[in-house]
């Protein structure tokens, strides 16, 4: 999100008569784009930002974008002084005033309110892929897990109407896009703010019938609102790629509990078994907190059973980390850093002996690889999977510069020979 985030914002500033660069040495004006997810990628931050005062301070301008700024506001100012703007994701839509500001001669501008109904609905984000683009359909977050900053960063949530998603769809299938990825911090809390009202499952469904468009991805699904319908809609239309992100965060409904999410195990559980019933075979992955305050062995071994369970393709893990403003700030029985540590590696190598047993029964088959680019050191193309797999290969043709051969953005149907945790590998067939 924050990727397509700032690839918005440049394609905003470049149709108000702004250039881009391709390194910071050469820019008048540094926007960083942050996260505060957690306090690692927080601290990287002001890092960064003293970097960039040692390297390319001298009469330079910064803009510190995203979560962080938005959590720490003015602070910014205090810890990095060279800053001169500080905008939040719900004030992007007024960046150009902003600017505007900046060279007016203000040396402290800010963009802060969460008070907006508006999604940043830009027709000009400046996409960095020309294969595969993402959409953000919903923006900012009306749940309140107790451990995260999402809501305090980003805001409400607002939707786009369907009208300017599908628009959006079908200009970029005509400017040649074949992938589209369907984006919200809940992409299945979608609801059409226009007169038609449609919800998350009947947009993906007009999503997929685009004329042009062979793959459609979304993230991230909340479990609350993980209707059966996706999945119908999944299984109706082989556009709609089989995998679905569906974070858990805990396998213990007493965690689940504490940390707001407003499912138990068992409701999850169920949405699982919609998908592992579907026709075609959906890949499923999620996102696991470890050490969250309270979280007993018994808690943990739970989430282990449960990663045994639901056979995850593939995870995210993270050690639980205190965020300011957030309901756990006040929770008890916080659990050890040496102890998160612990919990998270019996969890990496239990979820890595599970992706090599999947992956290695993907041996043998054939899958429809869409091909994002060249490996010159191994020789082989590098491909991804309808369920989101890296599956690299060879194939008699090699990229050519002169002739411009080359596959970037091709489906190509390749037999896999070998498997690893983490991607395959295969041999292009070649009719
Ligand atoms: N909205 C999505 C959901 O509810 O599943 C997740 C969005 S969040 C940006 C991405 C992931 O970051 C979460 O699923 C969670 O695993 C992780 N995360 C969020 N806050 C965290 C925290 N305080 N400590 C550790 N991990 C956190
Ligand atoms: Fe954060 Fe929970 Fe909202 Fe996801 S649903 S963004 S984890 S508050």
């Amino acid at each position: 999100m924050n990727v397509h985030d700032s690839e918005k914002v440049v394609g905003t500033l470049v149709s108000e008569g702004y250039s881009q660069v391709e390194t910071p040495e050469e820019a008048a004006l540094v926007l960083y784009n942050t996260c505060s997810i957690r306090d690692k990628a927080e601290q990287k931050v002001f890092h960064r930002l003293q970097q960039f005062k040692k390297e390319h301070g001298k009469g330079k301008m910064f803009g510190v974008l995203g979560c962080v700024a938005q959590q720490e506001g003015e602070k910014i100012f205090e810890r990095a002084p060279h800053v001169n703007l500080v905008a939040g994701s719900a004030s992007y839509n007024k960046l150009p005033q902003m600017l505007v500001q900046l060279e007016a001669g203000n040396r402290r501008v800010t963009g802060l309110s969460l008070d907006t109904e508006d999604t940043f609905d830009t027709p000009f984000a400046r996409r960095d892929n020309p294969h595969r683009a993402y959409i953000t359909i919903i923006e900012g977050c009306d749940k309140s897990c107790a451990y995260c900053v999402v809501p305090f960063t980003r805001g409400p949530e607002r939707s786009r109407t369907s009208e300017s998603v599908l628009n959006e769809v079908r200009q970029l299938a005509q400017m040649g896009y074949t992938e589209i990825q369907l984006l919200g911090q809940n992409v299945n809390s979608y609801r059409d703010p226009s007169p038609a009202g449609w919800d998350f499952a009947r947009l993906l469904r007009e999503v997929g019938r685009v004329d042009g468009i062979r793959r459609v991805r979304f993230t991230t699904s909340h479990p609350r609102d993980f209707v059966k319908e996706i999945i119908d809609a999944i299984d109706e239309n082989p556009a709609l790629c089989n995998h679905v992100h569906l974070p858990v965060q805990s396998g213990s409904s007493a965690v689940l509990d504490r940390m707001q999410r407003l499912y138990t195990r068992d409701e999850y559980m169920r949405r699982i078994e919609w998908m592992k019933a579907a026709k075609r075979k959906i890949s499923i992955t999620t996102d696991i907190i470890v050490g969250f305050p309270g979280e007993t062995e018994a808690d943990f071994e739970q989430t282990l059973r449960l990663l045994e369970e639901v056979d995850y393709d593939s995870l995210f893990s993270f050690k639980y980390s205190r965020r300011p403003n957030t309901p756990a700030l006040a929770l008890d029985d916080q659990v050890p850093e040496d102890e998160k540590g612990r919990r998270l590696t019996i969890l990496q190598e239990l979820q890595r002996s599970i992706q090599v047993r999947r992956n290695s029964e993907l041996v043998g088959t054939v899958e429809e690889a869409m091909v994002e680019g060249y490996n010159k050191a191994t020789g082989q193309w590098i491909g991804r999977t309808s369920q989101n797999r890296t599956l690299n290969f060879t194939h008699a043709v090699h990229p050519n510069p002169e002739s411009g051969e080359d596959f970037a953005g091709k489906y190509i149907a390749v037999r896999v020979t070998r498997a690893g945790p983490n991607s395959l590998a295969g041999e292009a067939i070649v009719e």
